[in-house]
């Protein structure tokens, strides 16, 4: 087979050609010749380079130097690439280098808000630096995180809040918004971020009047969003990315700019993200805001012109009526267990519940129709009902199909479930198609890079989940020295992960490593429930002796400044803590994790994703939940070493690891840790490390 991708090349592909011309080993030279991006950029990172003159210390590492390569590689031949760079290679600069020399436009998404500013205001600058460029550089954010002037005025003129210290932080947030160049919420000093006023500060996708906006040239979001439109280098959030991609039907075209190469960091994440964002959400929590502020809105721009007070009754009635038709708690139901409840309650929801709500939408569409031109946030009440009511129809139609056993099989039908609200909801079986289609419009390179991609020792897994088979494929491994720098032991006798009672055994034979440790240690658990029983018992054991910290008691970044500032102290967590924490040093040296973190498997979109890959004769257990346990194990264990002088034990307490089958493919996805044997090993390796 020729070199698939440089055209004058014609000598016979190695082994890994179909991969990336240059990977192969027999006619790297000819390639090589062919792309103007791979020669400036093996300059960059070269023992003489710019980054060595720029930073004391700099040694060449060959990792990093092969993926901005296979980078350079990809944006000259407008491909996609997905890359696992092992922990601690430089990924970030990696892609930097190559991305900004090639003086194109790109869009730089990553997982959280937390790394966007982190790449906005550190790397970014910094490779702009070693590199002389003039790039213009900008970042943006979801909706959420911008001051919004027109609902803080309104709030702060009308708002009745329960929390009664609402209205003192509604003028702090006032006060920063007239001072702030950004209105970003992240750079106000006064307020924490996840401060609960924001809420009536910002403004969402249901309730911004857009272009009809009075005040629109003061809005920070349309400022960002502007300064995104003629930035070069765009930083990104894969929420934003995907919100943006599931309102388009063409091409992307709306409020991010088109950009030549697409880099996704942290990309294992996006699979689940773009499943959020590319269904259809209904909810009795959208209904009551609706009704809340077309009163408001209605008794200001047109008093006396409709029953507001009336109106807003109807969609609260109707809303808790819907409520109320789905069992209580903090639920997620498929279509099984719709449609299991009792043959009158289900007759109840459909003739009589899904109907009304209808038929009170629609009452308050025909109210609002003839005064939509009369002010925009009139205008923009009758747009978001009609909205509304879309969703409903949608969701509606799909669950009759479905009881009249003709399914859409593209979609997942389901509902959620809090103490007080439901939500009803659709989500693409897969998300395959519409990314695939995506680049297809798009064109350019897409880049796709994380330390979690590969199961097994190849891509193919994420490359599925993305509909980019085609995509070349390349695996970094880290620089750590695993067996020197950390060992991992699974204890034995502990029996079935899934009784009652085994996370209290996991807090037993955790208790004595955590004390040799003086604490400095993660708990991870696959459970809330799991958490909770642990962390109980371990406080139980600790008293005043270690702090032991658990998820929810406080908000993530509060958690992780005490973790990091006590003298000991332990962090118990579930899904939230297995990734996107990076805690370096010995403040962390011993992770525990509770069990196999396979999905559960009554959850709803694992269950209709498990079917599908049934009635299309695969095996759900070997394509669906083996390689996501595989990438949720490799995050959490991951958490252990962040440097080349970490040092650290991971002890995962699920037997399944040696008695199943799949137990040595799962460690042999995790690095090459030392493996102990006994729990007397385990205490000795702890206390050598400690000493
Ligand atoms: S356009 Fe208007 S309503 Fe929308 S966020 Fe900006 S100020 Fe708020």
């Amino acid at each position: 087979m020729p070199c698939p991708l440089t055209l004058p090349c014609r000598l016979p592909s190695g082994p890994f050609c179909a991969l990336s011309p240059r990977h192969a080993p027999d006619h790297t030279t000819d390639c090589a010749e062919q792309t103007p991006l791979l020669e400036p950029t093996r300059a960059v990172f070269a023992a003489d380079g710019p980054l060595a003159e720029s930073q004391p210390g700099y040694r060449p590492r060959a990792g990093q130097q092969e993926m901005a390569e296979a980078i350079a590689d990809a944006i000259d031949a407008r491909a996609a690439l997905m890359v696992d760079a092992g922990t601690g290679i430089g990924k970030t600069f990696a892609y930097l280098v190559p991305a900004l020399l090639s003086r194109q436009k790109v869009l730089l998404s990553t997982a959280t808000r937390q790394l966007q500013d982190q790449l906005y205001q550190r790397d970014v600058p910094r490779i702009k630096q070693v590199l002389g460029s003039d790039a213009q550089v900008a970042i943006l954010k979801g909706r959420a995180n911008y001051v919004c002037p027109v609902h803080l005025a309104r709030n702060l003129r009308d708002g009745r809040f329960r929390d009664p210290k609402i209205p003192a932080r509604l003028r702090i947030i006032e006060r920063f918004a007239a001072l702030s160049d950004t209105g970003d919420r992240a750079a106000c000093t006064q307020l924490s971020e996840e401060d609960p006023a924001w809420a009536f500060a910002t403004s969402t996708r249901d309730n911004c009047l857009g272009q009809d906006c009075p005040e629109l040239r003061r809005c920070p979001l349309m400022h960002a969003r502007q300064q995104a439109q003629k930035a070069d280098v765009l930083v990104v959030n894969h929420h934003l990315f995907c919100a943006d991609l599931a309102m388009k039907d063409d091409a992307m075209a709306d409020f991010l700019p088109r950009a030549d190469i697409l880099i996704f960091d942290e990309a294992h994440q996006l699979p689940d993200i773009a499943t959020e964002f590319f269904g259809n959400t209904f909810s009795t929590r959208q209904l009551l805001e609706l009704g809340r502020e077309s009163q408001k809105i209605g008794n200001h721009d047109a008093p006396g012109l409709a029953d507001w007070p009336g109106l807003y009754k109807q969609l609260e009635a109707v809303a808790g009526r819907l409520r109320l038709a789905l069992p209580s708690g903090l639920l997620r139901l498929g279509l099984e267990e719709l449609l299991s409840a009792d043959a009158q309650d289900v007759n109840e929801w459909l003739v009589d519940v899904l109907p009304d709500v209808d038929d009170a939408l629609e009452a308050h569409l025909q109210t609002l129709k003839p005064l939509a031109d009369s002010s925009a946030d009139l205008g923009h009440l009758y747009e978001r009902t009609q909205t509304l009511l879309e969703r409903l129809r949608h969701w509606h139609t799909a669950f009759l199909r479905a009881t009249a056993k003709t399914p859409d099989e593209a979609l997942i039908l389901w509902a959620q479930t809090t103490d007080s609200h439901a939500q009803l909801r659709t989500t693409p079986l897969s998300v395959a198609e519409r990314f695939a289609q995506a680049r297809e419009q798009h064109g350019g390179a897409w880049i796709f890079v994380s330390a979690t991609l590969a199961v097994g020792g190849s891509l193919d897994h994420f490359a599925r989940l993305m509909g980019m088979q085609d995509a070349w494929q390349l695996q970094v491994e880290s620089p750590f020295n695993y067996p020197d720098q950390a060992a991992l032991w699974i204890p034995r006798g502990l029996g079935n992960p899934t009784a009652p009672d085994f996370p209290d055994r996991v807090a037993k034979q955790a208790w004595p490593l955590i004390r040799r440790n003086r604490g400095r240690a993660f708990v991870l658990c696959t459970t809330l429930r799991a958490m909770r029983q642990i962390a109980e018992q371990l406080r139980r054991e600790a008293g005043d002796d270690i702090d032991i910290l658990m998820q929810g008691e406080a908000p993530r970044h509060e958690l992780m400044k005490q973790f990091r500032e006590a003298e000991a102290a332990v962090l118990v967590g579930s899904a939230g803590f297995w990734e996107g924490v990076d805690i370096a040093g010995e403040k962390l040296s011993l992770v525990i994790i509770d069990k196999l973190p396979f999905a559960p498997p009554d959850d709803p979109i694992y269950r209709a994703r498990s079917q599908a890959l049934q009635r299309a004769g695969q095996h759900p257990f070997r394509e669906l939940s083996l390689p996501q346990a595989m990438l949720a194990l490799k995050q959490g264990a991951g958490r252990l070493i962040r440097t080349e002088t970490d040092h650290g034990l991971l002890v995962i307490c699920d037997e399944r690891l040696r008695s199943r089958s799949y137990g040595a493919q799962i460690l042999a996805s995790l690095p090459p840790f030392k493996r102990l044997e006994s729990f007397a090993e385990a205490l000795d390796f702890l206390k050598e490390e400690s000493t």
